[in-house]
Parts: C-alpha cells; structure tokens; sequence
C-alpha cells in the first residue's frame, strides 16, 4: 500500500528539480499526479515518464489565476477530484536591494508569492470539496532568516511563511492541513546553473559549489532534490502528518542551526 493511495495532487514547478522529484515520489506512493509547469516539453516528458492514469501534465503559471482555473478544470477532467497541492514553483534572482529594478522585484513576487497565494485560493475549494486533504507550499530557509543579494527572494519566502500560517487557521475546520518546507541549499538548477548549459565545465562547478556546501553546511553537502521530495511526502500523507499543520519545516543539512566556529 503506497502511502498516498487514491489522492490526487497538483505539483507546480514539476517539470524539473524538486517538484519532478514530488512528482514521481507521490505517484510511487499511490497518487495521481498534476505535473505543472511552464516548461512545456519537459513537464510532458516527466507526466509520460510517470505513466498515463498516473500523471498528467498542464501548463500552468502559477502568477497567471485563469491559468489556475484551467489546471483545477484539467484535473478534475483527468481524475475527478484534487485533495493535494504543492506549490514548489519558485524563481530566484540575485542582486543588491538598492541596485534591485522595481520590474526584477515584482516578477519575484508573482511567481513565488502571488502563485502560492493563487495556489491556496484556487485549490483549497477544490479540496475541501473532496473531503479535505493538504497544501504544503516551499518556502526557503531564506524564509526564517537574510541572506544578502536575494531580498526579493527572501521577502517572497517569508510571505509564503505567512500565508501558511493563515491558511493553516483559515482551513484548518474545512478538513486542510498546510505546512511549508524550508529547503536550504539544494541541487537543482536554481543553486547549480551550470545544471542548464551544456557548454558550462559541469564537473569544475561541482567541485566548487562541494568545497562551498563542505565548509559552510554542518552535513558537509548541498541536499538532493529527492530529500526535500521526502519532506513533503510526510507533510501530504495523513498516516504521518495528521496533525501537523501551520509550520515550516527546514531541510538544510543543519546551516540554520548556528554559527560553527570549526
Ligand atoms: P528549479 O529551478 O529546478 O525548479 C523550479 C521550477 O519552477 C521549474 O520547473 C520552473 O520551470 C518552475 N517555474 C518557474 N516559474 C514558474 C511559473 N511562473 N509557473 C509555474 N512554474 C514555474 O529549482 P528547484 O530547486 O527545484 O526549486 C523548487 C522550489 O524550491 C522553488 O520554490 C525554490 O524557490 C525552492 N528552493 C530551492 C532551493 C535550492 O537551493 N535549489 C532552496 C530553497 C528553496
């Protein structure tokens, strides 16, 4: 028996790196999966990879709320109902507060925080209406502390922080649990760009970002994509999570946990 026998979740941001990991981990738990991306070819490939009547893929922009309305149309017309969303679906972009344009801050916020906030509003009917179920949203470490040069970023994942919290309490007597998880550094294209071109000395940025990740993280790596996948399996399934709800939870190989003078 898989853990998440006979649910349906929507995975936005699941045409790549941690949401295709939530992807194929829900589906080998039992779940029919909502593969949902802008990534168009790749989000195919992943849904077909999963199998049909076990995944199917829509183009969805988490910032775009007609877009929601169509993914929650498509599927119900694929599985008839949805009990389950993670909104993984992030962007980061780096720069100083001061040097940030208004444009670059703004597109942060639709994508992270608005695609949460339409992710909930849309989806939490939808699931209720099932008979509950959960939402678990990806914040970031960067959501309980700073970090410098990512201030849209951080601004947006302290938000999702937020918005879980309330949701939590807003959802909580509709039969919805929502939690969030806080990934510290993971290795997916987000925090390894050289993942994404082909032409970039994979294996020198590697080495790099291993000697960063070794010094600064107590469990001496960056984290895997399947890890964080892990996390919000347990956060979904109502065998272990029941009654959990409202928290963020941090995954980041112990870099929260204080200042290390080794
Ligand atoms: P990733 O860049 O590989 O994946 C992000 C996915 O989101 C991609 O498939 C991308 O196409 C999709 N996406 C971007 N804009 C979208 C939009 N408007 N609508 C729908 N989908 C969109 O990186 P990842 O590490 O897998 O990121 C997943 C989540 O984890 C993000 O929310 C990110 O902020 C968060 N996170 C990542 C790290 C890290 O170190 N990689 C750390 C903390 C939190």
């Amino acid at each position: 028996m898989g853990k998440l026998d006979g649910r349906v979740v929507i995975v936005t941001g699941a045409a790549r790196g941690q949401g295709e990991q939530e992807a194929r981990l829900f589906a080998a738990e039992g779940a029919r999966v909502v593969v949902a991306d802008v990534l168009d070819d790749q989000g195919e490939t992943v849904a077909k990879e999963i199998g049909p009547g076990a995944a199917t893929y829509v183009h969805l922009d988490v910032g775009e709320e007609a877009d929601w309305t169509a993914a929650v149309t498509a599927a119900k017309d694929a599985f008839g109902t949805i009990d389950g969303l993670v909104n993984n679906a992030g962007i980061l972009r780096f720069n100083e507060l001061t040097a940030t344009p208004l444009d670059e801050f703004q597109q942060v916020v639709r994508v992270n925080q608005v695609g949460a906030f339409l992710g909930i509003k849309t989806v939490a009917p939808e699931i209720e209406a099932a008979g509950g179920g959960s939402i678990v949203s990806t914040a970031s470490y960067t959501g309980l502390t700073g970090m410098a040069y990512v201030g849209a970023y951080a601004a947006t994942k302290h938000a999702i922080i937020g918005l879980t919290r309330v949701a939590a309490l807003e959802l909580a007597p509709k039969g919805i649990r929502v939690n969030a998880v806080c990934p510290g550094a993971i290795d997916t294209a987000m925090s390894n760009p050289a993942q994404l071109d082909p032409e970039a000395d994979v294996a020198r940025s590697g080495e790099a970002l291993d000697r960063f990740y070794r010094k600064l993280v107590p469990l001496g790596r960056a984290g895997r994509p399947e890890e964080v996948a892990r996390l919000a399996l347990f956060l979904t399934a109502e065998e272990d999570s029941a009654y959990i709800t409202g928290q963020p939870f941090v995954i980041d190989g112990g870099w929260l946990a204080g200042v290390s003078v080794l």
